[in-house]
């Protein structure tokens, strides 16, 4: 399932195949659309299995916190004021805690106990049209991603500036304009990459995107003490909805979908602004083609289709090849019923489709690599922009079908195989993410962490997998006493930012 199509429909379950038994309740899956207002502290201590010992960082993880302000619900999670949630994990022990990004929207609703903003998929002030007409106010929501880059945490929302956190304590610091890179007003994308080395020493690159009848995408790399060493922009005809990209040693990998954007209902203050984007499938997918040494960008056509995702890219015998997760179609913002509500039946599922770019002939060729419904893929970090081997990704339980993410797939590129380990009828993905073992040998070695939901409990549970055999099932699963919505993105941080006075450290 993608936590991102909404459509108005009626509630259903989604049979396994060949099997009468639902792979999932939606009362279930929809539990885990509730706010949590409380923020938490504390020691987690109720652990099934054994954390491994040399599993040692600290787990960010970015997304709504609270579906509803003062009684007025939000209109799609994606309109949820972010929540950071950290998981602090040492010697086999692990220190949980929650915070609201104090942005300030937040600060200023919270203390009107109302709406003041409209949100950009569809949330409006109370008042209807009238109240909401006109209004263009961006409400900095800071809810998608968190990254740690040069000794700053960043909560990041593509449309505005990051705000930046206390790695320990989750505090707010402010907005951050990553060393003015940026200026007030300014935005960031919430998919930056972490380029592992491919010219020396790590970097963080990232992109601004300005659209309109036009677009302007400007790419950005950073030491690692956060000072730009390379900047550029890009301007394409026509409006783009671009949320990630793809990275390779010598490219940037953009893909233009192919949607127009209609203002009007925004403009009038009956829709929010990405309610008024419209996919047209008579337009084909543009890939954009970005060198990262600043040269011109070439543009490369292929069928329509349409990506939020992508799960990685690298060069190889003169060719690009960039491996996305595909909908034949935008999951379009439709319907004015309860997120909840979603009929999957009706929805694109993602799929893992792999692009491979002949730069010379200006031509693509695509298979699929994945065909069941996937989305959240990650991978060894050592491997981004280069060959790899195996991806993990959130996946349905069921073979075919959309459907809520239930399960961790691992494909084996080279091969084809996979593995599934699931979590239906009542446990629910978040995104994974795989962490090496210190001195791992492979692009497996390693254990996959997805906080998740387990409807069961009404709760939120951290499973710890072995990267090398997922179907075996958590090492470690470590039961939050409390739920945390479903949640966006993360990462995995390899320094350990939690307390130091460790509790069974204190016991000897
Ligand atoms: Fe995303």
């Amino acid at each position: 399932m993608t936590t991102y199509p909404i459509l108005n429909a009626p509630t259903l379950t989604t049979p396994e195949a060949g099997s009468t038994t639902a792979a999932y309740s939606v009362e279930d899956w929809s539990s885990g659309y509730r706010s949590q207002p409380d923020e938490h502290s504390y020691w987690i201590t109720d652990i099934e299995g054994t954390i491994p010992p040399e599993l040692e960082g600290t787990l960010f993880r970015n997304g709504p916190g609270l579906l509803e302000i003062h009684g007025h619900p939000v209109k799609h999670p994606f309109d949820g004021d972010g929540m950071i949630s950290s998981i602090a994990i040492q010697g086999g022990q692990a220190y949980f805690r929650n915070r609201f990004v104090r942005t300030a929207a937040y600060l200023a609703e919270q203390q009107a106990q109302k709406p003041l903003f409209r949100g950009v998929f569809g949330t409006q002030k109370p008042g209807g049209p009238l109240a909401n007409a006109f209004d263009l106010k961006l409400k900095n929501i800071a809810n998608t991603h968190i990254v740690y880059w040069a000794d700053k945490l960043l909560a990041l929302w593509e449309a505005a500036e990051p705000h930046r956190l206390d790695p320990t304590t989750l505090e707010t610091l402010g907005l951050d304009y990553l060393n003015g890179l940026i200026g007030p007003g300014g935005s960031f994308t919430a998919h930056p990459k972490l380029d592992p080395g491919h010219h020396g020493d790590e970097r963080l690159v990232g992109f601004s995107l300005k659209t309109g009848l036009s677009s302007t995408i400007s790419l950005y790399e950073l030491d690692a003490e956060g000072r730009a060493i390379s900047q550029h922009s890009h301007t394409l005809p026509g409006f783009a909805f671009i949320h990630d990209f793809a990275l390779t040693p010598h490219y940037a990998i953009f893909f233009q979908n192919p949607v127009s954007f209609g203002p009007l209902p925004f403009l009038l203050g009956l829709k929010g602004a990405a309610e008024c984007i419209s996919y047209d499938p008579k337009q084909p997918t543009k890939l954009l083609i970005i060198p990262r040494n600043g040269d011109p960008m070439q543009v490369i056509e292929t069928d329509p289709c349409f990506v939020f995702h992508h799960a990685n890219a690298f060069e190889q015998d003169g060719e690009i090849v960039i491996d996305s997760v595909c909908y034949d179609r935008f999951p379009s913002l439709e319907g004015a019923s309860d997120f909840r509500a979603v009929d999957f039946e009706r929805v694109p599922a993602g799929e893992l489709w792999r692009f491979t770019v002949d730069l010379a002939a200006g031509k693509t060729a695509v298979t699929k690599l994945i065909t069941r419904c996937v989305e959240f893929p990650t991978l060894h970090p050592e491997r981004v922009g280069r060959p790899y081997r195996h991806l993990y990704i959130g996946a349905a339980h069921a073979a075919e079908g959309n459907a809520p993410l239930q399960a961790l797939l691992k494909l084996d590129t080279h091969t084809g195989e996979t593995q599934v380990w699931s979590a239906a009828p009542r446990g629910f993905m978040g995104e994974p993410l795989f962490v090496p073992r210190p001195q791992g040998q492979g692009d497996d070695d390693g254990w996959v962490l997805v906080l998740m939901y387990n409807a069961e409990r009404r709760c939120s549970d951290l499973v710890v997998l072995d990267g090398r055999d997922i179907t075996a099932g958590p090492v470690a699963r470590l039961k939050l006493p409390h739920h945390v919505p479903y949640g966006l993105h993360g990462s995995f941080v390899p320094h350990y930012f939690g307390p130091s006075d460790r509790p069974l450290d204190a016991q000897g």
